[in-house]
């Protein structure tokens, strides 16, 4: 198996990996998806909401502000507090501002110093004059399986595209104006960047029947992982391999 970075951002990456299989990019797919923990707030206590917004929207946008990745953390069913909730399982956090002001998700003050709000500018509320909030919130660990405040990232593969054009095709021009990256190379008729190529199939509807097929290999595949949450791509491929590994290691000695 060879792995190829294409594409690499702070919370996008783009892997090319050859040699595979579709079950098992899937796997690395699905795991990050269900299976890797991340920390979001799950509840709220309102001590004081003379905002315009209503108590359960205002937990509802708190809830969706992305939390940093602190490693070693664990949902409460799997921790060893036995689901009491500790520094290894839940985060206690504050969050008190009077108006006029515009409340962002740095105002949420954390208890930990490893696991606060990831984008600090991230708009909450505005809050006008004699307004004010003022409540305590806790985040805790858990995976996309239980919900989807954490899953943590949108992922998908596609298959490797050969783009295979008929010479006896007769609107060539009309193909190649199709695609709507401007992927077709007019004189060698193949596409000039493989790895933009989205599948679309529009150069085929282009086409008179059968004028160009887009030949797709399932053992090399392009996987983009794109993290919504404020965990990065690298850390949860490699949390889910760990958990991977972990499910693994726990069939092989049940079946010992
Ligand atoms: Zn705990």
């Amino acid at each position: 198996m060879k792995v190829k970075m294409l594409e690499k951002k702070d919370n996008k990456v783009k892997l090319e990996i050859t040699g595979t299989t579709p079950a098992f990019t899937n796997m690395i797919r699905r795991t990050i998806l269900q299976h890797v923990n991340i920390p979001a707030i799950d509840s709220i206590d309102v001590i004081k909401n003379t905002s315009s917004v209503y108590n359960e929207s205002l937990a509802h946008r708190i809830g969706l502000v992305p939390l940093t990745y602190k490693s070693g953390m664990s949902t409460k069913e799997d921790c060893k507090c036995k689901n009491k909730g500790c520094t290894m399982c839940e985060v206690k956090m504050v969050l008190a501002k009077k108006g006029p002001a515009t409340v962002y998700a740095k105002d949420i003050k954390s208890t930990d110093k490893d696991l606060k709000p990831s984008n600090g500018d991230a708009i909450i509320i505005k809050l006008y004059e004699n307004q004010e909030i003022n409540l305590e919130a806790t985040a805790v660990i858990k995976t996309g399986a239980d919900h989807a405040n954490w899953q943590p990232a949108v992922i998908g593969y596609q298959y490797f595209p050969t783009l295979k054009i008929s010479k006896d095709a007769k609107n060539i021009k009309d193909i190649v104006k199709a695609c709507p990256h401007d992927l077709i190379d007019e004189k060698t008729l193949k596409l000039k960047d493989p790895y933009k190529c989205d599948l679309c199939n529009q150069c085929i509807e282009a086409a008179d029947d059968g004028a160009v097929t887009i030949e797709t290999d399932n053992t090399r595949h392009i996987l983009t992982i794109e993290s919504i949450s404020g965990v990065d791509p690298k850390t949860l491929m490699l949390e889910a391999l760990k958990e991977t590994s972990e499910k693994l290691k726990e069939l092989e000695a049940s079946l010992k």
